[in-house]
Order: structure tokens, then C-alpha cells, then sequence
């Protein structure tokens, strides 16, 4: 910067009009000039699981804009700051663009051919010493249905082994079962419609304030403001919200559960 564009900006003379000027946008109303995108595509937030429905502005090519889609019934054009930034994600210094292998300790970029050649001499080379049922894979619940397909035949066909677990049975099967004696049927009961029609909002070591920051809209969009009862060890922003805030001891959340069944079911039975 100049000495006299750092004298105007010292005096107030520069309102730096040009940096900070919005532009029309059709379905915005007015963006920053500077960033103005070509074009919006549709998509949504991929940092948390609340489901936030955005816009990303592509501008020459590169993503340069986030935006909240104002129709969408999760998030009503809000985004919380990581939706906010997750066009600059895209860009970040620190992202993994090559797959890495550790040669003499140190993670080093490598081709896609080298690293299929270099994991699949590796899973020979263990199955030979050590009988097929050495190997074994535990996948992500986040793979769809035909990515399940695709590895459960690798596993079984490929590797040759029955050492195949999902994520899904692991962290899901007894919630699976619970739903399923209790309602019928194993899909989760409640939705985002609940925060708005509550009585009563009990959040159990969840921090909604800092981590899902668009939740609290629901909340606020009930007309009956219910009582928040959040019961964590930490003093969050949450807790900060609560009515009651019972900060509990860590690891001692099965005995509050436990107590209040046992409490609920004595004054239901009338003793
Ligand atoms: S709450 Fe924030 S991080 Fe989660 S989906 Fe919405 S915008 Fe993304």
C-alpha cells in the first residue's frame, strides 16, 4: 500500500468503496463485487450431519462463495461459520490431494499406480505368510449401498476372507434393536419439527450451540419457548441456554439414566 493510500485510509478519505461494493445476483439480491460468481450449484454442507442445504458461487473455475439455500427446510438460508467457509476448505494448505506411503518414516506423496501396487503386494505378501484370514476390513457407515456391495465382494471374493464388519453393526446394532422393540421399526423417530412443537428439550452431552448452531433456529421458531434441560459434564454454550444444567461427572451418565427410568417408573406406578 501506498503512503498516500495509507494516509487517505488513516484520515477515514478511503472507504475502500471498490473492495467492499456489492453487485446484483439473481438469487441472492446482492453479493460482494469482487467475488460475484458464474454460477451457484446446489448441493449440502458437508461438515456436520444436520443436513444445511447451501449454494457454492463458482467464479473462473474456482469455488469463491457459500451461501445458505433460502428454501431449504433444515437451515432457511442460515449457515453456522463452517458452512460459511466451506468453499475455502476446497483450497486449504493442509489438504491431502496425493495418497501418501511412508518411506524411512516419513508420509510421502505417491501415484495412485504405486499406491494400488505397493496395498496390494502388501495384502500378498501378509496373506502368504499368515493364511488369508490375517487380513481384515472394518468399513466407514458412510459408504452408500453400492459401495458396501462393491467392498463386501472385494472382501469375499478378492481378499478371500470373511473378515468383513461395517461401522453400522458396530455402532448401530443395539440402537437398531432398541428402536425396533420400542416403535417397529429401526429408523430414528425424531425430526427437526420436535425442537418446534417441545414441551420440554433434554440434550444429553450434545453442545447444539457450538456444533450444530442452525438446531438452535428450531428451537427458537417454537412458540411455546420450552424448557431446555442440558445435562453434560462440560460448561458449554449450551449449557449456557439450559434452564437446568445438570453437569454430571463424566462417566456417571448410565446411573443418572438409570435413576430416572427407576424414577419414572415408581411415580408412574404410583409409589
Ligand atoms: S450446522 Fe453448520 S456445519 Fe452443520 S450442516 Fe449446517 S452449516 Fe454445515
Amino acid at each position: 500500500m501506498s503512503l498516500i493510500q495509507k494516509t487517505k485510509a488513516f484520515l477515514g478519505f478511503d472507504i475502500k468503496e471498490d473492495k467492499y461494493a456489492l453487485v446484483d445476483d439473481p438469487i441472492f439480491g446482492k453479493v460482494a463485487k469482487d467475488k460475484a460468481p458464474d454460477k451457484w450449484v446446489r448441493t449440502t454442507c458437508g461438515y456436520c450431519g444436520v443436513g444445511c442445504g447451501m449454494y457454492i458461487g463458482v467464479k473462473a473455475g474456482k469455488a469463491v462463495y457459500s451461501k445458505g439455500d433460502p428454501l431449504h427446510s433444515v437451515n432457511f438460508g442460515t449457515l453456522c461459520p463452517k458452512g460459511l467457509s466451506e468453499h475455502t476448505m476446497i483450497y486449504a494448505d493442509s489438504r491431502v490431494e496425493a495418497p501418501l506411503i511412508r518411506k524411512n518414516g516419513e508420509l510421502t506423496p505417491s501415484t495412485w499406480e504405486e499406491t494400488f501396487k505397493h496395498t496390494s503386494d502388501e495384502f500378498k505378501r501378509i496373506q502368504e505368510a499368515h493364511g488369508k484370514g490375517a487380513v481384515a476390513v472394518i468399513s466407514t457407515g458412510q459408504l452408500l449401498t453400492e459401495d458396501f456391495y462393491a467392498l463386501g465382494k472385494f472382501v469375499q471374493l478378492g481378499l478371500e476372507t470373511n473378515n468383513f464388519d461395517g461401522n453400522t453393526t458396530l455402532c448401530m446394532s443395539s440402537a437398531v434393536m432398541g428402536y425396533k422393540q420400542t416403535f417397529g421399526s429401526d429408523g430414528p423417530t425424531g425430526c427437526y419439527e420436535d425442537f418446534e412443537k417441545a414441551d420440554v428439550i433434554m440434550l444429553i452431552g450434545a453442545n447444539i450451540a457450538d456444533n450444530h448452531p442452525i438446531l438452535k433456529l428450531h428451537i427458537a421458531k417454537n412458540p411455546k419457548t420450552p424448557k431446555i434441560i442440558v445435562i453434560d459434564p462440560r460448561k458449554s454454550k449450551t449449557a449456557q441456554m439450559a434452564d437446568i444444567f445438570v453437569p454430571l461427572k463424566p462417566r456417571s451418565d448410565l446411573a443418572l439414566d438409570q435413576w430416572s427410568l427407576l424414577h419414572h417408573f415408581s411415580t408412574r406406578m404410583g409409589r
